[in-house]
């Protein structure tokens, strides 16, 4: 019940989504893959902020230090330099497998979505800790039902040069809930649709703040929807706490063109942005929204913050990133 003076899994939170009557909430030991990444570090700092005990596991491929520094010389805080496609030995409670090399320059030669997930299954399954796997719309391929929903299966290219990464992500599932019905893990599973905010790579938004043209792919008339990375932490944490495995949408259902993502961004950041058209990526999703009807009901679930809100936040952290306080310069 008790390991190292904190509540294991198999009893208490873990065993029924919700801490018995009278047992006092004792810190987690947490595992956050790939936590020293855009979304994985939102999550860290709000595990840490709950009073849990968090290890990041990461081996910067895209991630970086700086996004867990502030948490440095806080003893509920560890980070390790590790790739999750290597086996990992570790005693926690609960696995939030994040770790994914997120660029195609990266996971075009990378195992670690069949791999690192099935590593982290196995430690899971050892240790006997709650595994959420972070998914993604991409399963969905470009999708012939709109919105989204849970059930659909997806139309994706097996042999694509995306495929490797909603492939990757299809098989992890699958793997998921094989260890699920086969040895018995507790899993939860969220399929992430498009998130922004600050810490995310940077490459996309210092188009507009270095005054370079926002390029808009194909006819720029295919959808998206954007979350902001709060709502979808705050998805996340209440998807492992709570007693579904899902797999769950996360995702904000407000769905923008190309062309009018460009548009909020001139409004939002600069007035005078130059637009340009460029050729279309292969395989590139036509229509992409989620229904997140299941994750309102079962997780009481739904995003807040709406593009026009997150757009500027993530603004001024990019605008500090690349320009340091000279603020001047972007106006
Ligand atoms: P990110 O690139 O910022 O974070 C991924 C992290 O994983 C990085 O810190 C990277 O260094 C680390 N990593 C990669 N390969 C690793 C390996 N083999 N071993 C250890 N660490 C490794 O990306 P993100 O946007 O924060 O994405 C986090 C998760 O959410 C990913 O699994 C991604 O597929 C999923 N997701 C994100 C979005 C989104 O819009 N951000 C959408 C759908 C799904
Ligand atoms: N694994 C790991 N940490 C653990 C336990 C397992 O990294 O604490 C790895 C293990 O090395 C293997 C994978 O997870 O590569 C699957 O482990 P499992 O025990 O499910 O399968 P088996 O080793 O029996 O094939």
């Amino acid at each position: 019940m008790y390991q190292n003076g904190h509540l294991s899994t198999g009893f208490g939170i873990n065993s029924v989504g919700k801490i018995p009557l009278g047992l006092k909430r004792k810190g987690l030991r947490i595992v956050v893959t790939g936590g020293a990444g855009f979304v994985g570090s939102h999550l860290v700092d709000r595990l840490i902020s709950r009073g849990d005990s968090v290890i990041v596991v990461d081996n910067f491929f895209t991630g970086r230090k700086e996004n867990v520094a502030h948490h440095f010389g806080n003893p509920r805080f560890e980070l390790i330099r590790h790739d999750v496609v290597e086996p990992l030995l570790l005693e926690v409670d609960q696995i939030y497998h994040l770790a994914c090399p997120a660029s195609p320059v990266h996971y075009k030669h990378n195992p670690t979505n069949v791999v690192g997930t099935l590593n982290m299954l196995g430690l899971a399954k050892r240790v006997g800790a709650r595994f959420l796997l972070t998914s993604t719309s991409e399963v969905y391929g470009d999708p012939l039902q709109h919105p989204q929903v849970e059930t659909y299966w997806g139309n994706v290219n097996p042999i694509g040069v995306r495929s490797c990464y909603d492939e990757g992500k299809r098989t992890a599932e699958t793997l998921t809930m094989d260890y699920h019905r086969g040895a018995n893990v507790e899993v939860r599973i969220a399929r992430i649709f498009n998130t922004y905010g600050p810490r995310m790579c940077i490459d996309d938004g210092r188009v507009a703040l270095r005054k370079e043209p926002l390029t808009v792919y194909g006819d720029g008339k295919q959808t998206r929807s954007f979350q902001f990375v709060s709502d979808l932490v705050e998805g996340l944490m209440r998807l492992m706490e709570g007693e579904h495995i899902g797999p769950f949408n996360l995702g904000n259902p407000g769905e923008f063109t190309m062309l009018e993502l460009a548009q909020v961004v001139q409004e939002t950041i600069d007035p005078n942005a130059k637009i340009e058209f460029r050729p279309n990526t292969e395989d590139d999703p036509h229509k992409r929204k989620p229904d997140i009807t299941k994750a309102k009901d079962l997780l009481g679930w739904e995003p807040k913050v709406p593009l026009r809100k997150g757009l500027p936040m993530m603004v001024s952290d990019f605008r500090q990133r690349i320009f340091g306080d000279h603020k001047e310069e972007v106006t």
